[in-house]
């Protein structure tokens, strides 16, 4: 008898430790589980990732749930999860491949390297950045050998000009709507020197998008360095409608890689150039 308790309590025992073992083996797995999880951030594997924005990235994914991660981060990174026109930040310097929209902007006094003259294919008085020139006139030449008539009508522009430009579009519609389709001024891309506003001679450039010269850019634009800067399905990134006539220079292997991907220049920015 007193045997048989002896085996019942020895028994017992190794229940209880067999029981306490299993449990100490499931809650270090657990742990390691959690400390896994911790460690494995998922934006983290993007290069443009920055960690002060990890809440900014966890809120706008929240928001909007189809997005892909890198999307998130790049549209937070431009400061889309902010209103435009807040947040804004200075550009100081000229760079071919500067960014002007409406969270980054340019003094009053930011005046472009190498202005030149746009002394052919061009309305009077129009001023580019000098490499943006020359590759908007063998554009222009290239796109004449098919019969295609390109005109510049809107080129670099003063923050005094735009300014007049903004006020006068508010008097007529309002600030809302003139946000849609005029920079505030400091904040538009013509004032860098690097982009341009084209019509084919016969009609107004607001009808570009129904000229066949509109066609041709769309189809040779990129092999000279020129972007269409403000397209159709990317009006919730530009802040910007639709402007078939609005080109930016950014160089042709750019263009051209922007082109194949189907971004507009934020995107690219964000992904390549942003330090
Ligand atoms: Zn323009």
């Amino acid at each position: 008898m007193k045997k048989e308790i002896n085996v019942l309590i020895i028994l017992i025992i190794l229940i209880f430790l067999i029981i306490g073992f299993s449990y100490f083996r499931t809650n270090n797995t657990k742990k390691n589980e959690n400390i896994q999880e911790e460690n494995n951030n998922p934006f983290q594997e993007y290069s443009f990732y920055q960690e002060n924005n990890l809440n900014r990235y966890l809120n706008y994914q929240e928001n909007y749930p189809n997005l892909s991660l890198k999307d998130v981060i790049l549209r937070v990174n431009m400061n889309l999860d902010h209103s435009f026109y807040t947040q804004t930040k200075e550009v100081k310097e000229f760079n071919p491949l500067m960014i002007v929209n409406k969270y980054n902007y340019v003094s009053r006094d930011f005046t472009p390297s190498n202005l030149v003259k746009v002394d052919k294919f061009a309305i009077n008085g129009m001023l580019l950045e000098e490499n943006c020139k020359l590759a908007f006139i063998e554009m222009a030449s290239k796109a004449l050998e098919d019969n295609m008539n390109l005109r510049a009508v809107s080129t670099y522009r003063t923050y005094d000009y735009q300014n007049n430009l903004y006020n006068n579009y508010v008097k007529n519609d309002g600030v809302e709507e003139a946000d849609t389709y005029s920079a505030r001024p400091g904040f538009s891309e013509h004032h860098t020197g690097l982009a341009l506003d084209i019509d084919n001679i016969k009609t107004s450039y607001t009808n570009f998008l129904k000229t066949e010269e509109f066609i041709w850019m769309m189809n040779n634009a990129y092999k000279y360095g020129f972007i269409l800067r403000y397209p159709e399905d990317k009006v919730e990134i530009t802040g910007y409608m639709y402007e078939p006539w609005h080109y930016r220079f950014v160089g042709v292997e750019i263009a051209t890689y922007m082109k194949e991907h189907n971004l507009t220049y934020e995107e690219y920015y964000y992904e390549f150039l942003d330090k």
